[in-house]
């Protein structure tokens, strides 16, 4: 059934249906409300109390005229009557709401009840004029726009409620519902739209939760599956000189570090490929992790990639890859968007010939032009910052290389082990010693003048500081001028005797390669920077970071922005400056000033913002969720988890019973697949 065919959509009704998403019969039908009102008690009005909210039949009975309030707003009031009483509706700012009325009609009332010297008032209430027609039971109320009422939304989603039977069919085997209690999904969708109470929706609700998450569950293990099987990776055993270069490093691994190089160790020497996610909070030293790990590799013969999310951390890596593995003459190249052409044919072509051991680069750079002789290892830092498909096409080059991704992106727990199902997760859960906690504060604008006296009395003690530009979202370009501005106001006003330096987006990277290698041999004092500081830039001896309308960014932004002090022994401090009005923002600004514990940042974070933000296809390139929501619907997803795993286990998958669940997995997983396996 074509949704054209559908009795009231005309082609300007069918736009206006694109607009909410709505293509097709099947897209209506799983077109949910997003919330319902109970107008199933219709209750006398002299019972009706102040801040109930009410149903009630009632005749009009006088229509005032308009009435201009001092502000300027056009008060509506029209009174309605029954045997129970009087009742006057008010509405604001609607002055032709009293032409919808005629007096002697009688009409359905919904909404909040005031009452104010002793006359009931109805606020602003929805009202239906055909009490015939009318249904007083939960009435769903949908997601709409400004060309569709609710009246001609629900209208045409019932009509495409006719034909369920035809579109929609049950992929959740009967056995299986069975025992689990859980209704058929007809019953499931019809219940959602038009619910006789709210424990049926909340079932129904259930049921389409489950569904969902069963798919997502059930494709990351067929993932998992396919990936176990797999058995031409690299083999690449513990280097014999392990245990010198171990011995060569600057300092100590913690437990955590020494646990994680294990794990990634025991991982390369199969040869099934290593997929494994390191997870650790800011600071934690998850460098020193990636490049023992590329060390293994290069000193096996075979080839690493290290990516970075922007050219800036690259370098560093580059850096930081020469100067501790020079001893093993591990031939390392960076390739950066400054990198010029012949240069860069020239690393091209030594990588292809095997010439090079380590390359680095942004992901885009290695991802587009790299051919490799024999790449084995592939490591992803910040892996947040990547799209899934991206990381895939790399890997698609390689020989089913081992894969190793780090991410400071503290994601709780539960939710990393629904995302990364199919990965191994290896967490460092340890600061290296020494390290004391950032000291926050959260300060007004009038204050600044006191932030930078504290801030000259940290660099005179030999310290550096960060000064982070607000964010303008709209443009980096604004952004880049903003930050050229506050850098020149900066030098000017407050910090004439010290060395100011630039960094934003909009500057080259050999400049920006340039102002970083200043900033860390100190020749430049105070950083004054955009976000491109934000990810995994390492100044153990800048102690400071100010923030600029901190207010603007979000919880997980701060705190990684927070994470580039606080990276040596020093005491550290971050200063967030902000204006902060709404209660979101001043709960942002609390919660990074009492706690530093990434995780518990992530977490409420996510309570703030929703999940929205990770589950969003975009993020991760799993399929999108519709109703459940994996921190809130946690007990559910467990119970997927285990059924998922039983599916799996018992090879159910391929059981005639099993086969349009499997189908509706490979569907929403579709070309997705091949990354997921890899990432
Ligand atoms: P992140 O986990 O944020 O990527 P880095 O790997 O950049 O952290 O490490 C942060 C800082 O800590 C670096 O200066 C690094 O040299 C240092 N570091 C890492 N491991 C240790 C350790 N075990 N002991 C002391 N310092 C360490
Ligand atoms: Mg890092």
């Amino acid at each position: 059934m074509d949704i054209k065919n559908i009795k009231g959509v005309g082609e300007k009704t069918l736009k206006y249906l694109n607009l909410l998403g709505i293509y097709s019969v099947k897209d209506a039908i799983f077109f949910f409300p997003r919330c319902y009102e109970d107008r199933r008690n219709i209750k006398p009005i002299y019972e009706l109390c102040d801040g109930d909210i009410a149903s009630i039949i009632a005749e009009v009975s006088i229509i005032y005229p308009s009435k201009r309030a001092n502000n300027g707003m056009y008060i509506n009031r029209i009174v309605f009557k029954n045997e129970t009483g009087y009742i006057v509706g008010v509405w604001f700012n609607q002055p032709y709401i009293k032409n919808n009325f005629k007096v002697g009609q009688k009409v359905f009332l919904y909404g909040k009840i005031s009452r104010k010297m002793g006359e009931v008032q109805i606020i602003d209430p929805q009202y239906e004029r055909d009490i015939d027609d009318l249904k007083l039971g939960i009435n769903p109320i949908y997601p709409s726009n400004k060309y569709l009422s609710q009246k001609v939304i629900k209208k045409i989603i019932n009509e495409c409620l006719k034909y369920i039977d035809k579109v929609i069919i049950d992929i959740l085997p009967e056995s299986l519902r069975k025992s689990l209690g859980l209704y058929d999904i007809k019953s499931a969708i019809l219940n959602i739209h038009n619910p006789k109470d709210f424990n049926i929706l909340s079932e129904s609700i259930k049921r389409i939760k489950f569904e969902e998450l069963l798919v997502l569950q059930l494709g990351i293990f067929m993932a998992k599956k396919r990936f176990e099987n797999m058995e031409n990776a690299y083999s690449i055993p513990v280097s014999k000189e392990m245990k010198e270069y171990k011995d060569s490093l600057p300092f100590q691994l913690t437990n955590a570090q020494s646990k994680t190089i294990r794990e990634i160790l025991i991982d390369m020497k199969k040869s099934k490929p290593m997929n494994r996610l390191v997870q650790g909070d800011v600071g934690s030293g998850k460098t020193i992790v990636a490049i023992t790990a590329l060390f293994n590799c290069a000193m096996n013969g075979y080839q690493g990639a290290l990516m970075a999310p922007t050219e800036i951390l690259a370098q560093q890596h580059f850096l930081s890859l020469e100067s501790l593995l020079k001893k093993w003459q591990i031939k390392i190249a960076l390739l950066c968007g400054s990198t010029s052409k012949k240069q860069k044919d020239e690393i091209l072509e030594k990588i292809k010939q095997g010439e090079i051991d380590i390359v680095v680069g942004t992901h885009a750079l290695i991802q587009e032009n790299v051919e490799f002789k024999n790449l084995a290892l592939v490591v992803t830092d910040e892996q947040h910052r990547f799209g899934v498909r991206q990381r895939g096409e790399l890997i698609n080059k390689g020989h089913n290389p081992h894969v190793l991704v780090m991410t400071a992106t503290p994601i709780p727990r539960t939710l990393a082990l629904f995302m990364y199902g199919d990965m191994d997760i290896s967490i460092i859960n340890e600061l290296p010693a020494g390290r004391q906690k950032v000291d926050t504060y959260f300060v007004r604008p009038s204050m600044r003048d006191k932030v930078y006296d504290f801030v000259k009395k940290e660099i005179r003690n030999g310290r550096q500081a960060y000064i982070v530009c607000p964010l303008v979202e709209e443009s980096e370009k604004l952004e880049a001028e903003s930050a050229v501005e506050t850098s020149k106001k900066l030098q000017e006003m407050y910090f004439k005797e010290f060395k100011i330096g630039l960094l934003h987006g909009k500057m080259n990277s050999s400049d920006k390669d340039l102002v970083m290698q200043k900033f860390k041999n100190k020749e430049i004092d105070i950083l004054v920077s955009t976000t491109v500081i934000e990810v995994g830039i390492n100044v153990p001896n800048a102690t400071i970071i100010v923030i600029e309308n901190a207010e603007r960014f979000g919880l997980a932004q701060l705190h990684q922005l927070r994470g580039r002090v606080g990276r040596g022994s020093y005491k550290s401090y971050c200063i967030l400056i902000s204006e902060a009005k709404t209660d979101d923002a001043k709960e942002r600004m609390n919660i990074m000033t009492k706690t530093s514990d990434g995780f518990i940042i992530a977490e409420k974070d996510m309570e703030l913002r929703g999940t929205g933000e990770f589950f969003g296809t975009r993020q991760h390139g799993l399929p999108e969720l519709k109703l459940a929501d994996p921190i809130k619907d946690i007990e559910l997803l467990k119970q997927t988890r285990d059924v998922a795993k039983k599916i799996i286990e018992n090879n159910l998958i391929y059981n005639k019973d099993y086969e349009n669940l499997v189908k509706e997995v490979d569907n929403k997983f579709n070309d997705k697949f091949n990354d997921i396996t890899f990432n």
